[in-house]
């Protein structure tokens, strides 16, 4: 009765805790805050300056004192403190300030975490959240909140599969009866991918780019497989050898080429996922096919890729990059269950 009441006066709100961007979804409104996962601190005190779009403005432009960090990079709590200043920045400004007042009317989370990390870190994360200010907390791995947010029947008694490629990882899972049956995370995301493009550059015409450079190649005119549409742009960064700054243009071809490895990774961790399936589950992926999430899920040729690869059908989500926020969301309607639940 008591808890009936503390929970009409507070809410229930889902977190995406990505390597890249951290989104918060809240019942009955959908997505509220979409940010960079990016603490700015001040330089040995550990002081927070910015969070979310402000601190990453500051990456690669900060002055000595001051250093931008991207706690979750490559897919662990990479530290604890910051990132409690991350969940913290994210439930007070998705909360309204007269309910964060009091202890029996602070949110309830569900909070995505990689699928990789281990209890020890599981439970950081929910100490994190507590905090920062959460009543109550429920952790879920990223890849059964990307299956649900694309509204795949995961309670079934059959087989699913999913891809969530974020900035850090590429999450692969399969996943039966409300569980995951088989799960493959590898460092293969859009991270890995801005980093070929900047050795390429470096390699093949010595000239240093900076990772937002990277990301923009990408995004214009990156793919996984030639789609028909091959484009060029220009590129400005340092010439090394100079020390001046140069200006060329690359080719979709050349950037397919530098992209190589992390795409073959990706495809690697779908395949052994699916080696490792059993018959019947096999089986049901056959008609149901993959489904694709993540922002780097929409890297072009990607799907084409991996149906080439593996002869199934592969599906890109609508929305890929809110997929696991929707699912964190849909999940908090079933949290009285799920808390009750949990040991
Ligand atoms: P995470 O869940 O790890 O926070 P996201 O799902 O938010 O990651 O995806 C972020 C990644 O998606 C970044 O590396 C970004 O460069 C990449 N990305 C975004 N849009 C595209 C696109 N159109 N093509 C390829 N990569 C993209
Ligand atoms: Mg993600």
């Amino acid at each position: 009765m008591f808890e009936k009441l503390k929970n009409m006066f507070s809410m229930d709100i889902g977190i995406d805790l990505g390597t890249a961007n951290s989104l918060v979804f809240v019942k009955g409104k959908g997505i509220v805050l979409d940010e960079p996962s990016v603490v700015a601190i001040q330089n040995g005190t550990k002081k927070v300056i910015a969070v979310g779009a402000k601190a990453k403005e500051m990456i690669g432009k900060t002055p000595g004192n001051i250093v931008a960090i991207r706690p979750m990079k490559s897919g662990v709590i990479a530290d604890f403190d910051i990132t409690e200043a991350m969940l913290h920045y994210f439930i007070v400004n998705a909360c309204p300030k007269r309910m964060m007042l009091s202890r029996y009317t602070r949110p309830r989370v569900v909070v995505a975490v990689p699928s990789g990390i281990t209890e020890v870190e599981k439970r950081a994360v929910e100490d994190a959240a507590k905090a920062a200010g959460a009543r109550a907390v429920f952790t879920v791995e990223e890849p059964m909140a990307a299956a649900i947010g694309v509204k795949l029947p995961v309670a079934e008694p059959a087989g699913s599969m999913i891809v969530d490629i974020g900035g850090g990882t590429c999450e692969v899972a399969i996943i039966s009866l409300g569980g995951i049956v088989h799960a493959h995370s590898v460092r293969a995301g859009g991270d890995a991918m801005d980093d070929c493009i900047i050795s390429y550059l470096n390699r093949a015409y010595h000239l240093l780019i900076g990772e937002r450079m990277a990301e923009d190649i990408k995004i214009q005119i990156g793919s996984a497989f030639p789609t028909g549409e091959e484009n060029s742009m220009e590129v400005s960064g340092r010439d090394i050898v100079a020390g001046l700054p140069k200006t060329l243009v690359v080719t979709s071809e050349e950037i397919r080429d530098a992209l190589q490895q992390p795409v073959r990774d990706i495809v690697n961790a779908v395949r052994t996922t699916l080696d490792r399936c059993e018959p019947e589950l096999a089986a049901d992926l056959v008609g149901r096919g993959i489904v694709l999430s993540g922002g780097s899920s929409q890297l072009r040729g990607l799907a084409a890729l991996l149906e080439k690869e593996t002869k199934l059908p592969v599906f890109l989500a609508k929305e890929p990059l809110f997929a696991v926020a929707k699912g964190t969301g849909e999940m908090t309607k079933e949290l009285d269950l799920l808390l009750k639940n949990k040991h």
